[in-house]
């Protein structure tokens, strides 16, 4: 049969969909914040364990 697929021009620009999901939210259950398509965590910013707070003026030697 006919494989021409007439109306859906191909643009040869699919662009790839780097989003991780519509509806995470944070894992920390108490924790409601949801999570960025882009944010491939599973902790919202303030929960995230890998990041680390800013330690003002205090100098870890
Ligand atoms: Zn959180």
């Amino acid at each position: 049969m006919s494989e021409a697929l007439v109306g859906t021009p191909i643009t040869g620009n699919d662009r790839p969909s780097k989003a991780f999901g519509k509806d995470r939210t944070c894992r920390e259950e108490v924790c409601e914040t949801r999570l960025s398509i882009y944010n491939n965590g599973k902790y919202c910013s303030l929960h995230e364990p890998m990041s680390v707070p800013r330690t003002r003026g205090k100098k870890i030697a």
